[in-house]
């Protein structure tokens, strides 16, 4: 079964100029891989919460890495059926 948990996980899509990821509380629980916090750098190095929507930028503290870290393990959201 975990085995087919990493499969599906490595192939869901990662945006355009994201290169972390972090599954979030509720998608670990629920089995929900689109429930992660992706961290993207363009013009600006920032992480944002598919569940809830928060996101974290460079500029503020903690560091973009630990926030989302510490987001993923906490957040319990799930998105709005229906909203992308
Ligand atoms: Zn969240």
């Amino acid at each position: 079964m975990s085995a087919t948990v990493s499969r599906e996980c490595a192939v869901e899509p990662w945006p355009e100029g994201v290169f972390a990821r972090h599954l979030t509380w509720a998608g670990a629980h629920l089995g929900d891989h689109s429930l992660t916090v992706d961290i993207s750098e363009d013009d600006l190095r920032r992480a944002v919460c598919r569940g809830c929507g928060d996101s974290h930028n460079q500029y503020e503290k903690p560091s973009v890495s630990e926030w989302a870290m510490s987001h993923a393990a906490a957040c319990r959201a799930l998105p709005r059926p229906g909203v992308a």
